[in-house]
């Protein structure tokens, strides 16, 4: 049994937010690192390609930015979201998230977030970050990495004690480290893409739609979503199947095609982006996956952690904070068994993977959820139900999304949980169309019989 530093020196690869903040972790627990970035520096660099990325922080990302004394600065930069606006026609609906007022999600930019990260890693003294280090190969028998540095992409050679590989979900270390664990990745493409444009700002920086709201057009198969950025502008993706008839990705190969689509479903999107067909053009289609993993570590040589173990699909906004909540599971195994770096590392593999595998099947749902349920009545009607019950029975009932955003109770309890007050839902509703035919002495009963919420992790 060993303790983290005994095998040589502890490196981290990927400096994203699952690295920024693992880094962090560790050097708060007093172990010197080194953390190897393939891109530049971020704050020294624009790497942004012209648009404003932005990301849905919840409780499960606060919390450890609230550990790490960092959510006041967080919060600087943040744009709280306390519901979704639902674009239909011409008629706008506001969904709230929650029931109390502290209940609200935060749009964040992935830039200035990894930035905070990073400066609060370096400020510690103890992590050196090398950036244009990218990884090609790590013998975990050997315990040596391999990396492309600098701009000529020359071959240098880092011997480590520990490595954790916080490379994203396309990670490199992880087929290296799967093959020495004996572990394996399956990957499960989803069949729609995603394109992100910027609605820009109105004049002297005001936002021309509502900045507290996350937005949604609906369109049964396929949406457009915008979050808001404190300077003013939008975040603004569209999810859409890649093949398959006039709406898809597919069919929007010309400048008049693009401008045709969008005039059909989304022609709000048109007046408001000007440059629309232009960003649409020029920005890449993403593609995106859940990709589940087996064998996350080997021995006391080397770790998955945040994407590389596990990505999942970002409908219900929580990849980034899986992996922010999986670096204080970790920090916390690593600091229960300090002796035993190895064991902690299985631990961390069998309380997050079933979470991950959780949440990653709560994500594609909630692609459904938003993309067509949010404007289907007997959807409406469950959630105005769900919402009352939660009222009633606060220590009985939290709906899926509140448990989700709003709690760290484990992902694979949350979805556990939700699948029981569906079927009380289901039971409630079945021959109803109003709320006030609801059989609430019924409702009362059974919302007690389920018994007080699962604990935070
Ligand atoms: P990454 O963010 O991918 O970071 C990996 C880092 O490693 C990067 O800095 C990369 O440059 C570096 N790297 C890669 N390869 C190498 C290499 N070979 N050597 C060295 N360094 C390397 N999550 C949310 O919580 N909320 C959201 O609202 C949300 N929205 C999303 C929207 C979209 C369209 C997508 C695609 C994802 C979204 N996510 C969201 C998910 C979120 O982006 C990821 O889960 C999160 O970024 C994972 O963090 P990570 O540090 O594990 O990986």
């Amino acid at each position: 049994m060993t303790a983290l530093g005994d095998q040589g020196p502890v490196a981290v690869v990927g400096a994203g937010p699952a690295g920024a903040l693992l880094a962090l972790y560790l050097a708060r627990a007093g172990h010197p690192v080194t953390l190897y970035e393939s891109r530049p520096d971020l704050r020294r660099t624009d790497i942004s390609a012209g648009r404003s990325i932005n990301l849905a922080l919840a409780t499960r990302g606060l919390v450890e930015l609230e550990q790490l004394d960092l959510a006041e600065r967080v919060h600087g930069i943040t744009v709280p979201m306390a519901g979704r606006m639902i674009h239909d026609g011409d008629r706008r609906d506001f969904q709230p998230y929650g029931t109390r007022p502290e209940e609200v999600i935060h749009s964040v930019s992935r830039r200035d977030l990894n930035a905070i990260l990073l400066d609060a890693a370096e400020a510690t003294g103890l992590v050196d970050i090398r950036f244009d280090h990218r990884a090609r190969a790590v013998d975990f028998d050997r315990r040596v990495a391999t990396f492309a540095a600098g701009p000529d992409h020359r071959p240098v050679e880092a011997a480590f004690g520990t490595l954790f590989a916080c490379d994203g979900a396309a990670s490199a270390v992880r087929p290296h480290l799967l093959r020495a664990s004996g572990g394996e990745a399956e990957t499960e493409p989803l069949d729609h893409g995603y394109k992100e444009l910027t609605l820009p700002a109105g004049p002297g920086g005001t936002h021309r739609l509502d900045p507290n709201a996350l937005h949604i057009w609906p369109r049964g198969q396929f949406m457009l979503i915008a979050l808001a950025n404190p300077a003013g502008d939008f975040t603004v993706t569209l999810f859409l199947p890649l093949t398959g008839g006039a709406d898809s990705f597919a069919a929007l190969t010309t400048d008049d095609a693009v401008h045709a689509f969008f005039a059909r479903q989304f022609p709000e999107a048109l007046e408001l982006i000007p440059d629309l067909v232009a960003q649409f053009r020029v920005h890449p289609t993403g593609h995106l996956a859940t990709i589940r993993t087996r064998g996350w570590s080997v021995g006391d040589a080397g770790v998955l952690v945040g994407d590389a173990a596990h990505a999942i699909v970002p409908f219900h906004g929580q990849g980034m904070n899986l992996a922010m909540e999986s670096c204080r599971i970790l920090d916390r195994l690593l600091g229960q068994g300090p002796g035993d770096v190895a064991g902690a590392f299985r631990a961390f593999e069998a309380s997050r993977k079933p979470n991950a595998e959780a949440i990653a099947d709560m994500a594609l749902e909630n692609y459904h959820e938003m993309r067509a349920a949010v404007v289907d009545p007997r959807y409406l009607l469950q959630r105005e139900l769900a919402l009352e019950l939660e009222r009633r029975h606060p220590d009985r009932w939290a709906d899926r999304y509140g448990m989700v955003m709003f709690t760290t109770i484990p992902y694979a309890e949350v979805e556990a949980r939700t699948a029981r007050q569906q079927a009380i839902l289901d039971e409630l509703t079945a021959g109803v169309t109003h709320l006030d035919q609801v059989d609430r002495a019924r409702a009362d009963e059974l919302a007690v019989s389920l018994g007080p919420l699962p604990e935070w992790e």
